[in-house]
């Protein structure tokens, strides 16, 4: 279990302000510009270094991010961060926390990420729901300015920062890093076709580097203990601490913050009071937000927290929303409610996903009624299949994935819920 001294976010529930006097007591904006002062190049490498994977749930490699954007900047492309706060995948709510309780470990790690990506101009993208989070977040970056941590020499780095925030207007797709963009620029947030990536042509045509918040908020502590502290956490290519958040069926939902690569079933047991109903009431988890492929018990029972984990087991650690499922409900129409989610959200462009996830939904609501046969549920992991690679985003194989959990675990349930067919009309 990870000990309070490595704890990154000292104040994750908020039990102190968010206030700079507060921050600064925590260590915040502490030798900021001795950081810069070190350079570009070493800031990357150290970031390489600690293994640190992006924790808005892709899980990209951030110092390699970072590495591409080009070295210099041409006069008439200015570079730009972004800072993904639309923090909109059910099961999660980290990102949150980080927002209202420690913004300044935010705004110092956009400092240090701004400077190392060549960006003078950072726009943090909050969710439109957020909105006392963007209030404190508003707060914290005027007192930055105020104190001279923000805008010309910024800590007196030598280098400038403008910080803005933007507030998203409630699309699920505007967390996806295109669409973000489009929204930022005053379009509808529809993704773009990738490539060209963000790193090279993003905001307004101009490279631009867009990371979640936790990633960004981590950056500081990383360089001031080093990449080799951070990597002493997790296995490798997983290393460092994490803010999983724990919800559904458990004693004790919250968010907190451990280790990478910590067993499932301990960061259940020691901080989230366990199952209600216990151990063996477990029936399934969805570890990484709801559009990753539940796992049922016996995975649980020794899966790892970790990207790679849950690659073997056929799932992912996506955004860490554990989201734990007992055996008092029922799996299909949990996964229904997901469908709905899925077939709401989509923005419409790709004609599998838009037409498949209301395709999903409705057999789903179908089987659940009683009102299907037995080979409708292949038919569903077809449609599955024809969204799965087939869409200009991610948020094609987002939908279908939680779907082939189901059937991939769950299919005596959908096949007792069509073999029951007319029983269930009657009930
Ligand atoms: Fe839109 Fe879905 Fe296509 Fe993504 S996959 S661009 S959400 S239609």
């Amino acid at each position: 279990m990870l000990k309070d001294k490595d704890r990154i976010f000292k104040n994750l529930y908020g039990d102190d302000s968010f206030a700079l006097s507060s921050a600064l007591k925590r260590g915040d904006w502490n030798a900021t510009d001795k950081i810069l002062a070190k350079g570009k190049e070493w800031i990357i490498s150290e970031i390489k270094n600690s293994e640190l994977r992006g924790r808005g749930g892709a899980g990209f490699p951030t110092g390699v991010k970072w590495s591409f954007a080009p070295k210099n900047v041409q006069p008439n492309k200015p570079h730009y961060l972004i800072i993904n706060a639309d923090e909109s995948e059910p099961g999660t709510c980290k990102d949150r926390e980080i927002l209202r309780n420690e913004p300044h470990k935010l705004l110092e790690g956009c400092l240090i990420s701004s400077f190392a990506v060549g960006a003078k101009k950072c726009y943090i993208y909050i969710r439109g729901e957020y909105v006392r989070e963007g209030e404190i977040l508003q707060k914290a970056i005027d007192e930055a300015y105020e104190n001279g941590l923000l805008g010309e020499n910024a800590a007196k780095s030598g280098w400038s920062l403008d910080v803005y925030i933007h507030y998203g207007a409630g699309a699920y797709i505007c967390g996806e890093e295109t669409a973000l963009l489009e929204s930022l620029e005053g379009k509808r947030g529809l993704p773009r076709l990738k490539p060209p990536f963000p790193a090279l042509i993003g905001l307004y045509g101009c490279p631009t580097i867009v990371n979640n918040v936790e990633t960004v908020a981590v950056v500081p502590e990383i360089l001031k203990r080093g990449a080799k502290w951070f990597s002493s956490f997790g296995r490798p290519k997983n290393r460092g601490t994490k803010i999983f958040c724990i919800s559904g069926n458990v004693n004790n939902p919250c968010n907190v913050e451990e280790t990478m690569s910590i067993p499932l079933k301990e960061l259940v047991e020691e901080h989230a009071g366990g199952v209600v109903g216990g151990w063996e009431n477990l029936q399934a988890v969805i570890p990484g937000g709801s559009s990753m492929p539940l796992l049922p018990k016996q995975i649980c029972d020794k899966v790892l927290m970790d990207f790679d984990s849950l690659i073997e087991v056929e799932s992912g650690l996506g955004t860490a929303g554990v989201v734990v499922i007992n055996k008092d409900q029922d799996i299909v129409k949990c996964i229904s409610r997901i469908a709905r989610f899925y077939k709401h959200e989509s923005c419409g462009q790709c004609t599998p996903c838009r037409e498949g996830c209301g395709w999903m939904w409705r057999m789903l609501e179908r089987i659940n009624r009683g009102e299907s046969n037995i080979e409708e549920i292949d038919m569903l992991m077809d449609v599955t299949k024809q969204i799965e690679g087939h869409t200009i985003c991610a948020f094609g194989e987002g939908s279908a994935w939680p779907v082939q959990g189901l059937l991939r675990h769950f299919k005596a349930e959908l096949i007792d819920k069509c073999e029951n067919l007319g029983n269930r009309k009657i009930a």
